[in-house]
């Protein structure tokens, strides 16, 4: 009976004993961020534009990338990648449903439409064998989120585009540095947008990047929001009449505060991505074989990595431990002491804003206000999405390699999954 079970929830010994102390802290600020930012206030220069183009240089190189254009958050980042690739009035493009809002709602502003694509159970990730079943001639581009860092099977999707016309832009919100069989994730699309906002892997307070090798798209997204570059950086004929405004009506450049935060926190990234990387791998690699939770990663021998690990996901699968409910689950394991959570809780496709709302007095809903049909998806129309907020655990993310306090949190996962039973008369 309950009485006997070692659980904490029951009355049992906890399995954290030790304090989390700065392992989740994040991010880590130290007196080379703080120097480069008051240099940047003593020199009165928050709104120039120099420290960016560095950045610019340093991770557009970093990434062996041509362009790179630093915004004021990652969905202005994304909203120009869109316009970059041409979405307008009537196009589609076609999302995931269950990560974040910047990836897909932009389109409404250019007059686009989003269609939402179910993901891969595993993997999380845009399944492309729905995205093809949902191509239309009105589809524009297919956005590749790179869900909680796992990389998107971007050799299907890029053979999609190539059979379909059809453009990719690459979210890498979630996993900067992040490798897709070899190759560094945000390359591999035709234009990528990242966000560098503070809880990123990559922080650098509020701003984002887009990356391109396509002189079109770069120069449409120079176009849409950075008025002031539109005199050094524009050369196509078709842009260089309206040089001087922005035609988005935007204005994107980033903070030169952000900026050089970007500098001081990219040059140690790459080590601390490293450190990131061995702790979150240290943690599933002691929970291989209990029954319940799977590791959200890709095979050891892929090539492909997490990057960044941003909001870290499990995998639940209820039917190996008896029907237990991920939030019963998830409680049994705080009660350990540890973190955890009911992992993807978006399921944006069943949102009123994206079924009901006109937002910009179009006389129907703004999803609908320029499509051919009626693009809208109600329940049931993402299986596997739907599924997801039953089916993921929110993890402890690891911001540094602490063996013992890792080993502590994975002994509360695998406590419960092992007691799971003990849980399943409780109610
Ligand atoms: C955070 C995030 C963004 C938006 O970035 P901001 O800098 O917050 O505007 C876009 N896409 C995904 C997947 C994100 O997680």
């Amino acid at each position: 009976m309950a009485s006997s079970s070692p659980l904490a929830i029951l009355g049992g010994e906890k399995a954290v004993t030790d304090d989390d102390g700065d392992i989740f802290q994040w991010p880590i600020v130290d007196k080379t961020d703080e120097q480069a930012i008051l240099e940047v206030l003593h020199e009165g220069s928050m709104s120039g534009t120099d420290i960016s183009r560095q950045f610019e240089a340093e991770y557009a190189q970093w990434h062996g990338m041509e362009y790179a254009l630093c915004h004021n958050n990652g969905t202005a980042a994304l909203h120009a990648a869109m316009f970059g690739c041409e979405v307008g009035v009537g196009d589609e493009i076609i999302a995931p449903a269950n990560s974040y809002w910047a990836a897909f709602l932009p389109a409404f502003s250019l007059g686009g439409t989003v269609v939402f694509a179910d993901v891969d159970p595993d993997t999380l990730t845009i399944d492309p064998g729905d995205v093809e079943e949902r191509v239309t001639d009105d589809t524009k581009a297919i956005v590749a989120v790179h869900h909680g860092g796992y990389p998107c099977d971007m050799d299907a999707l890029m053979s999609l585009a190539e059979a379909y016309d059809l453009k990719v832009i690459e979210d890498v919100s979630h996993a900067h540095g992040g490798l897709y069989k070899g190759r560094m994730v945000g390359t591999i699309g035709h234009v990528s947008a990242m966000s560098l906002m503070s809880g990123k892997s990559l922080a650098a307070g509020e701003g984002g990047i887009l990356m391109t090798n396509d002189q079109r798209i770069y120069q449409r997204a120079v176009a849409f929001g950075h008025y002031l570059r539109t005199h050094s950086d524009i050369t196509l004929p078709e842009l260089q009449s309206y040089i001087g405004l922005p035609l988005g009506g935007y204005k994107y450049r980033m903070n030169q505060f952000s900026s050089a935060m970007a500098r001081t926190q990219f040059a140690r990234y790459p080590q601390r991505l490293a450190e990131i990387q061995k702790a979150m791998n240290y943690f599933w690699d002691l929970l291989e074989d209990i029954p319940g939770v799977n590791a959200h990663r890709p095979p050891e021998d892929s090539g492909s990595t997490m990057g960044g690990w941003y909001s870290p996901t499990g995998l639940y699968r209820p039917e190996e431990v008896g029907g237990l409910p991920n939030s019963k689950f998830a409680e049994a394991v705080q009660a350990e002491g540890a973190v955890c959570g009911e992992g993807v809780t978006f399921l944006w496709h069943l949102h009123p804003v994206l079924n009901e709302l006109d937002i910009y007095g179009h006389g129907r809903p703004t999803r609908i206000a320029h499509s051919s049909r009626d693009v809208r998806q109600g329940e049931g129309s993402l299986p596997v999405t739907e599924t997801l907020p039953e089916r993921t655990l929110r993890i402890p993310s690891f911001k540094r390699y602490r063996p013992k306090i890792i080993e502590q949190h994975a002994e509360a996962y695998r406590k419960v999954a092992l007691h799971a039973e003990d849980l399943l008369g409780a109610e």
